[in-house]
């Protein structure tokens, strides 16, 4: 039995209407920890332990974390997560309500990074949260899954953080014969890492984030994921943060289901019609989720933004 399970693919009559296509979500923000990260995340942890690992350690405050500490608990493996001192009080109760033991480390996230590694022992498996080939297989089931489910979709739409779902999809898109379906790959305007990268022509590392959408927030994207980009159809495109919140908010009201910003950016294409949606009737969008998210905070962020 894997440690994620197989999530609906429904139709969005909503999105459908809002963007003047048909939309399909594929709903991984119900998927157990509450995002697409347990299905690689859950699969690389299987396999460490089917290895003999004693311990997981991960340095992620999000999501990652939160998956890595939910396949500790269900395998019977301690975890240790290494999280800097701005992670939010929610994402440290989500870690810690997992069993996990939560080290608070450091004020930005490499120093946190640094400190798991160097508690990294020989009988102790790193976690990390998109650059490592284990885990994209498993996030390829959910392309798989949607095979299975429904129809040839004319293009796919994901939000990119650091490039571990994008590289996933790319891999369930080929496994399934859908190579040559176009994907549409959504940053926030202050985390477009891989946007920046596309247009140089390289992968270039961001000085900063600046988006509230701090699952997307890796600096630089993976290699592999920058290869795909150059490899096969994809177009990448960006929405502000305010426009991901919203979509958030719009799909609360929807879909009754709350997902982060790092997953409103995807919506928010459909939702606000874009462009780049332009030339496909049929729509494939990645619900990815997110767990760090509550309506309350995405409210706050609506008023800020405003
Ligand atoms: C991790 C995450 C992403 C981005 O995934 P990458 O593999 O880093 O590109 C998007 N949305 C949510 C909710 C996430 O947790």
């Amino acid at each position: 039995m894997p440690l994620h399970i197989e999530t609906p693919l429904i139709e969005s009559r909503p999105l459908g209407l809002a963007s003047g296509r048909t939309v399909l979500l594929k709903l991984d923000a119900l998927q157990p920890a509450g995002s697409f990260k347990i299905r690689g995340i859950g699969a690389a942890c299987e396999v460490h332990a089917s290895r003999g690992a004693r311990r997981f350690v991960s340095s992620s405050g999000g999501n990652a974390g939160i998956a890595v500490a939910h396949a500790g608990r269900r395998l019977a493996i301690p975890v240790t997560v290494v999280v800097p001192e701005s992670t939010t009080a929610r994402a440290r109760q989500l870690i810690a309500q997992e069993g996990a033991d939560l080290v608070v480390h450091g004020e930005s996230w490499q120093e946190a990074n640094e400190h798991a590694l160097a508690m990294v022992g020989e009988t102790d498996a790193f976690l990390h949260p998109f650059d490592d080939p284990l885990l994209w297989p498993g996030h390829a089931t959910m392309i798989d899954e949607a095979a299975r489910q429904g129809p040839r979709p004319d293009a796919v739409v994901l939000s990119v953080g650091g490039g571990g779902l994008l590289c996933g999809v790319v891999e369930g898109l080929r496994r399934n014969g859908w190579a040559d379906v176009p994907i549409v790959a959504v940053e926030t305007e202050g985390a477009a890492s891989l946007q920046t990268s596309m247009r140089a022509g390289r992968r270039v590392a961001l000085a900063a984030i600046t988006s509230i959408a701090t699952s997307l927030g890796a600096k630089q994207v993976c290699e592999q994921a920058f290869r795909h980009a150059n490899e096969r159809p994809i177009v990448t495109t960006t929405v502000t943060d305010a426009a991901a919140v919203k979509a958030c908010l719009r799909f609360v009201d929807d879909h009754r289901l709350v997902v982060e910003p790092a997953c409103g950016a995807a919506l928010a294409l459909a939702y606000d019609r874009a462009e780049v949606l332009a030339a496909h009737d049929c729509v494939l969008v990645i619900v990815c989720g997110g767990a760090t998210a509550t309506v309350a905070q995405l409210e706050a962020w609506a008023t800020s933004l405003a």
